[in-house]
């Protein structure tokens, strides 16, 4: 992949404090397999290892603002992804998560059929003590430099207030309460996850009725919480956990559940294990210890390293539901307010997450590959056609001639 720098700009504000580096990538379908590039460019290598196009440094110490912004891939739309504001131990740390959940969103909406790219942002920061206003409204103002390139919505860290003040000074915002916004994206995510766990049913037990079957989540967030009440709805028999014992503990109480303590929620004989608290909880510590058929839950990035542990998923005979697909919901939800889609279209999007996943799972199963490799091809072919038909577009005499 070729990469040249298209942009290296300051661009100051009255104080004159803030700048902007824009590194741009041009298009390319290739990866590099080095870390370093020849020339010896560590970040450039970085970016073509993961393919991104342009990654946006904003500074402005007045307000306290460091932020990263990684958009990955824009050729389905603009690259939308949340801000994540987080106390990383370092630049790099920050640089690597960024990069690595940009890239996550650009698979997440090609599989979901949405017409948005890739692309994430982190606020480098204590979320607790660290927010102000004015460093949010600052942080509006670098994402309005890039004129709707990128959009951004609430992540791990940020809350409806913080967009609130980011939309003081852009619109390519997501996420706001009110008539303007989608609202709590949770309940559309936990409605993916319950129609992929059926789906997941339906290829390992021969049905997708969950009545009976033994499901153990982790976490009691918003997502769980929600997937919980229909768990129960369709008669499963559910156990659940979360390193805040009174969070699991009120939601069994609620939902007539059992609680085990978040060391025990691996080693839980079930039907399904459903991950929806951090991610990385899929790894070699944990996975040998599971006795399930199936993982299929709202937790992102839930494989410590994608490749290796799907396979030890799919050596052990459990069937993976690949978390950007089975947790698509949330975004589907805020596209909502690009797309200006019902409530009830919104529905019927997040509910196609079912026939999505049966897809994946047979086509998987077909051509002997892993699931989250049958998902990464959707994803990559359907980014490559649209690249095609663009170029053949702007090619068309007939087109250019009007
Ligand atoms: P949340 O913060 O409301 O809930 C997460 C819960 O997990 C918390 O109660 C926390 O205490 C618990 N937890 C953390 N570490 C744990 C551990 N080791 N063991 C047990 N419990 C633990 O978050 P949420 O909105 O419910 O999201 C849950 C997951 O789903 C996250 O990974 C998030 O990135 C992902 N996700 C959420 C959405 C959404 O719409 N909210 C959309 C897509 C993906």
């Amino acid at each position: 992949m070729k990469i040249r720098l298209l942009k290296a700009s300051v661009s100051p504000n009255e104080s004159g404090s803030i700048f902007v580096l824009a590194i741009a990538a041009c298009c390319s379908n290739t990866s590099a397999s080095h870390t370093v590039s020849p020339q010896g460019h560590a970040m450039f290598a970085e970016l073509e290892l993961y393919g991104h196009e342009q990654v946006v440094f904003c500074s402005d110490p007045d307000v306290g603002l460091r932020a990263i912004i990684a958009i990955h891939d824009t050729t389905l739309g603009p690259a939308l992804g949340g801000t994540r504001m987080w106390n990383y131990a370092s630049d790099a740390e920050a640089i690597t998560d960024v990069l690595r959940l940009s890239r996550g969103m650009t698979y997440k909406a090609a599989v979901a059929g949405l017409n948005l790219g890739g692309g994430k942002a982190v606020i480098i920061g204590d979320p607790h003590t660290q927010k102000s206003e004015m460093l949010f409204r600052s942080y509006g103002r670098f994402v309005e430099t890039l004129r709707g390139r990128y959009i951004t919505a609430e992540d791990v860290g940020t809350t409806v207030r913080d967009m609130e003040w980011i939309r003081m000074e852009t619109r390519y915002v997501t996420g706001v309460a009110g008539e303007q916004g989608s609202g709590d994206p949770s309940p559309y995510t936990a409605l993916g996850v319950f129609v992929g766990i059926k789906a997941a049913a339906q290829i390992v037990f021969g049905s997708d009725s969950l009545a009976g079957k033994r499901i153990a989540v982790q976490g009691a967030g918003n997502v769980a919480r929600n997937l919980v009440s229909r768990l129960v709805e369709d008669g499963a028999r559910v156990t659940v956990t979360d390193i805040f014992e009174e969070k699991a503990r009120e939601i069994c109480r609620e939902y007539g559940a059992e609680y085990v303590p978040p060391e025990a929620i691996y080693a839980v004989e079930c039907d399904i294990f459903s991950p929806n608290a951090l991610g990385a909880v899929l790894n070699d510590t944990t996975i040998p210890q599971l006795r399930c058929s199936v993982v299929a839950g709202g937790a992102n990035n839930q494989l410590a390293d994608e490749e290796r542990h799907a396979r030890m998923l799919a050596e052990r005979g459990i069937l993976y539901a690949p978390d950007y697909v089975i947790n698509a919901g949330g975004l589907i939800n805020v596209t909502s307010e690009i797309e200006h889609w019902s409530r009830e279209q919104v529905t019927r999007k997040v509910e196609s997450i079912y026939d999505t996943l049966l897809r994946i799972f047979r086509t998987a199963e077909r051509e002997g590959i892993l699931t989250i490799e049958a998902s990464n091809r959707i994803a990559e072919e359907r980014i490559a056609h649209v690249r095609h038909i663009h170029r053949t577009y702007v090619g068309s005499p007939s087109i250019r001639n009007g």
